[in-house]
């Protein structure tokens, strides 16, 4: 059992793998430019199918009887533990094997030598390889954890769980929906893959994210009331609006400037005749209203466990803060140095940086 749990997140990223290179995808260019041909670098993009069809794979595992729907829950440890050991070794070979940046070892290690890697004559991506493995990975965690609530308290399953894994399902699975507009984020004009990217999508991102069941799987139903679980979803879809509305329009605007956003929204922007920032629809709110998002979503999962006090389940919202407060900080500083004086003007009409009327 020790060594199957160790070995299982192996097996669901090699199911992800294989998938990923046999199931029909969509080829799209991406917003990055590529340095060797001066055009953007080209994507093959199939995640929704892959993930649907490995979590089919898992179910169907599952109801034959080959592997408890709780599995991923009673082996939780040792699968961190596994996916821990692939992390590490991603990130040695993907940065070890590429020419130094000029920074130090450690430096390198953390943010990684290589921009944009791909693999198999571009045939697969290794950002979105990582994050497709990520999803996958944590959808499979948060089902099986909450099977395992359900299987230890027959009598006593708990609506919240199930709202979490419905929540937190819609959040996956809106991510790959929309994967080609992520092609437009930071991550992919801005990072390096090394231990942050490739350790954080492979053991983080899958471990982590579910930490809010992970603390409460192995209770009762804690009863929380219809009213609290209403204002989870509220939250959770409140933030999802402003994440999917903001990113969107943003996508919208970078593909073609003159677009109506939703096909009735004209552009409103500030210029410096050769480029532009918005500054209309979810851009006017605040300068990464995106964010705002994310965090709502994030607080709306939590509190839909029904259990408020539960401290670690708050690690999620809370990691969520430790992440985009200092990433809107570095984003600005990139955009500053990038824009100029157009950066400012910006900065003067829309002054928040996160949330209205407070940061
Ligand atoms: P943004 O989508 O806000 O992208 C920032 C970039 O957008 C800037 O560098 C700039 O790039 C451009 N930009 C900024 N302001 C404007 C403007 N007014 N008009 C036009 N372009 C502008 O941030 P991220 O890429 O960090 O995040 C993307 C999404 O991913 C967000 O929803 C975020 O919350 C989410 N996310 C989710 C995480 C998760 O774990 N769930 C983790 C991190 C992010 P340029 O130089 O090209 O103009």
């Amino acid at each position: 059992m020790i060594a199957a749990g160790f070995l299982a997140p192996a097996a669901v990223y090699a199911l992800v793998s294989a998938l990923h290179l046999v199931v029909p995808a969509r080829r799209v260019d991406g917003y990055v430019i590529d340095p060797r041909t001066s055009r953007p670098h080209r994507y093959r993009l199939n995640g929704l199918l892959v993930f649907t069809l490995t979590l089919a794979i898992w179910a169907g595992a599952c109801a034959s009887g080959l592997l408890a729907w709780d599995f991923f829950w009673t082996t939780r440890w040792e699968g961190l533990a596994g996916a821990c050991s692939i992390g590490v070794a991603f990130t040695l070979a993907i940065v070890l094997g590429a020419p130094p940046t000029g920074k130090s070892l450690a430096a390198d290690l953390y943010l990684g030598r290589r921009a944009n890697p791909q693999w198999l004559g571009g045939h697969v991506d290794a950002k979105m390889w990582l994050y497709l493995v990520g999803a996958t990975m944590l959808e499979i965690n948060v089902c099986s954890f909450a099977m395992h609530q359900r299987l230890a308290f027959p009598d006593e399953p708990s609506p919240g769980a199930a709202l979490y894994v419905a929540l937190f399902s819609f959040f996956l699975c809106d991510y790959l929906f929309f994967e080609r507009v992520h092609l437009y984020t930071y991550d992919f004009f801005a990072e390096r893959v090394g231990f942050k990217l490739g350790w954080g999508c492979l053991v983080f991102y899958p471990y982590f994210y579910g930490v809010g069941l992970w603390s409460v799987a192995d209770r009762p139903d804690p009863h929380a009331s219809t009213p609290v679980l209403v204002a989870s979803a509220v939250a959770f879809f409140a933030g999802w609006s402003l994440a999917r509305g903001a990113n969107m329009q943003k996508y919208t605007f970078k593909r073609d400037p003159r677009a109506k956003f939703l096909g009735v929204l004209a552009p409103e922007v500030v210029t410096d005749g050769e480029r532009s920032l918005l500054v209309s629809g979810f851009w006017r709110v605040s300068r990464h209203v995106n964010y705002l998002g994310e965090l709502l979503m994030a607080t709306g999962l939590t509190l839909s466990l029904g259990r408020p006090g539960a401290l670690t389940a708050w690690l999620y919202p809370l990691y969520y803060v430790a992440l985009l407060v200092p990433r809107q900080r570095d984003d600005d500083r990139r955009c500053a140095a990038k824009y100029g004086s157009l950066w400012t003007e910006y900065v003067a009409r829309v002054p928040y940086r996160i949330v209205p009327g407070l940061y």
